[in-house]
């Protein structure tokens, strides 16, 4: 039984729903609570509490932290820190800088490939990524689809891809703990390879996501048991981003793990 949806974006990042949509999404689901966690931005959690304690829903403060691990990038999940904690504060400080200025480069590529017309804007949001400029791409008629847009432009094998400089996942781990929060290795079925997720838990790693919908009952139960076997919590979500995404509430926990 899911009563808490633990991965779930908004407009502060890649997601197309405010965060008061989501929180409305979560009372029709039929859930207890759910967490916010957008990509390095706290930006939607204040909108989101207040919504939260409208509907009568547990709102857990969450974040997504994209990091490389030995060359890997690797999303870890930070829950329960402390919203304040200037360690956070510096490194989501870095890290929105860093994805401003990736996404200028974008704009600037396809512009200069006639992609974009001249006058084509980024959306005005704190946490940009490649997904806005998907929509940008879709919207100017340049593709059809947001994954033709990944397809052709924003993936790493296509000729105007730029990457994305990235923190130390330990260091991440490290920076959350002493932010007093927990850190739960994001869809790890994502291709994380094993020396990664060693990596991070000898980084002091909390826990795993469980259920993704990435994962299929195979991997749930692969990661089940690497979890107990080092002694990690278990956290589960629906990445949920927009209609195309899996729905909100089909994937999470049935009690609170932390
Ligand atoms: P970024 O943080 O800028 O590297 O963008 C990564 C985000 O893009 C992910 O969190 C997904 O939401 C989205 N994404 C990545 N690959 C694809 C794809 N092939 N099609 C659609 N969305 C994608
Ligand atoms: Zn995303
Ligand atoms: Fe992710
Ligand atoms: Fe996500």
């Amino acid at each position: 039984m899911i009563r808490y949806d633990l991965h779930i974006h908004t407009t502060a990042s890649d997601g197309v729903f405010r965060p008061d949509e989501v929180v409305f999404f979560a009372a029709a689901a039929g859930l207890s609570g759910l967490a916010v966690t957008d990509h390095d931005t706290l930006d939607a959690l204040p909108e989101a509490r207040a919504a939260a304690a409208e509907a009568g829903l547990v709102l857990t403060p969450g974040v997504e932290i994209s990091s490389a691990v030995g060359g890997v990038e690797v999303h870890i999940l930070a829950y329960a820190f402390d919203e304040d904690s200037p360690h956070l504060q510096h490194l989501f400080g870095e890290q929105s800088a860093r994805r401003r200025e990736r996404a200028e480069a974008f704009l600037k590529t396809f512009k200069e490939r006639g992609l974009l017309p001249e006058g084509a804007r980024l959306p005005d949001v704190k946490s940009l990524g490649r997904p806005h400029l998907a929509r940008l791409l879709a919207a100017h008629g340049t593709v059809q689809t947001m994954s033709e847009a990944f397809d052709r432009y924003l993936v790493p094998t296509a000729p105007t891809f730029i990457p994305k400089p990235l923190p130390p996942g330990e260091d991440v781990v490290e920076c959350v703990r002493r932010a007093g929060g927990v850190t739960s290795l994001a869809h790890p079925g994502h291709a994380v390879p094993h020396r990664v997720i060693m990596a991070l838990i000898e980084a002091g790693l909390w826990g795993m996501e469980i259920d993704h919908p990435a994962h299929d009952d195979m991997l749930r139960g692969y990661y089940t048991e690497l979890a107990d076997r080092h002694g990690l919590g278990k956290t589960g979500g629906s990445d949920f981003h927009s209609q195309a995404s899996a729905a909100l509430g089909s994937h999470g926990v049935d009690t609170l793990p932390f």
